[in-house]
């Protein structure tokens, strides 16, 4: 996706089954949002007060998962509209924090406990990652995303240059602060050896351990941070929750990935 854009590239913003939390990214980019609004024409962006779905768009952001039957259908229709689909958010890259639900035998238990009136919900039984549905041409990882990455993505995609993923791990980010080590320093079962950079080791920064939000890192070794997790006193079973906040089937597809090469080794 590295081809040039028009003179002024049409964007379109749309929600499926999310919080909004990664839109306001959008919102909250200050005076770099004027400016690039001087470039771009946004076409549907509903939290902007611009609505209309069925706009054609050169660049279709995502936001959210696929978590109803609603959203399989628009997701095909956005695409075939879309000449650039790029997802943002840990709902749409891998499915959310809604996705736990996949791992339950009943989810409609779930929905029974939590809602008043579950009879309103109408909803799959997994919540899926956009890319499990059509193609993508990139992704945006984190939840929510910061307009950091936004603002980034743009300066790319409006030279017409391919844009930089994001893969290094958060400790390196961490490093590079001179932040004090979470897990070193206090035993707090941090995952930024496991978790993609972007948000400058934003909770470690604050004395907090990482608990994931950016999604898998390249080469993590999910298996062994778990052990370490193990040494610090957390119980088996605690440790494997400790990767499944966020981002639940991408870190559980490591840990699988991993147990199979084991195997294999
Ligand atoms: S990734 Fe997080 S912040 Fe973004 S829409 Fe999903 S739940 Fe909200
Ligand atoms: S605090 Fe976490 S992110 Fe920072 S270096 Fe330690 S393990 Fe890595
Ligand atoms: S440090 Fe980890 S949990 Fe905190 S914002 Fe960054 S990726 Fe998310």
């Amino acid at each position: 996706m590295a081809d040039m854009m028009t003179d002024k590239p049409r964007v379109a913003v749309h929600k499926f089954s999310s919080c909004d939390g990664c839109q306001l990214a959008f919102l909250n980019m200050g005076d770099d949002l004027l400016t690039l609004l001087a470039q771009l024409e946004v076409v549907h962006f509903a939290e902007m007060g611009v609505v209309d779905e069925t706009a054609e768009a050169d660049i279709a952001f995502v936001e959210g998962s696929v978590f109803t039957a609603h959203d399989r259908e628009r997701i095909q229709r956005i695409r075939r509209q879309s000449r650039y689909l790029i997802t943002i958010g840990a709902c749409a890259t891998s499915g959310g924090v809604q996705a736990l639900r996949n791992y339950a035998d009943d989810g409609a238990d779930w929905c029974q406990a939590i809602y008043a009136s579950p009879q309103y919900i109408d909803s799959l039984a997994t919540s899926t990652p956009i890319r499990q549905h059509v193609k993508v041409d990139f992704e945006l990882w984190g939840c929510p995303i910061n307009s950091r990455q936004l603002v980034a993505l743009f300066n790319a995609l409006l030279r017409g240059v391919k844009p930089a993923e994001q893969s290094e791990k958060v400790c390196l980010e961490c490093k590079r602060n001179l932040n004090v080590c979470t897990l070193v320093a206090s035993g707090q079962p941090c995952l930024g050896a496991v978790t993609r950079a972007g948000c400058g080791a934003l909770c470690p920064r604050f004395g907090r351990d990482c608990y994931g939000c950016y999604g898998p890192s390249e080469l993590p070794n999910a298996a062994s941070l778990g052990r370490w997790f193990e040494g610090i006193g957390l119980s088996r079973a605690a440790s494997r929750r400790r990767f499944k906040l966020i981002h639940s089937t991408a870190f559980e597809a490591q840990h699988r990935k991993e147990a199979d090469d084991g195997a294999q080794s």
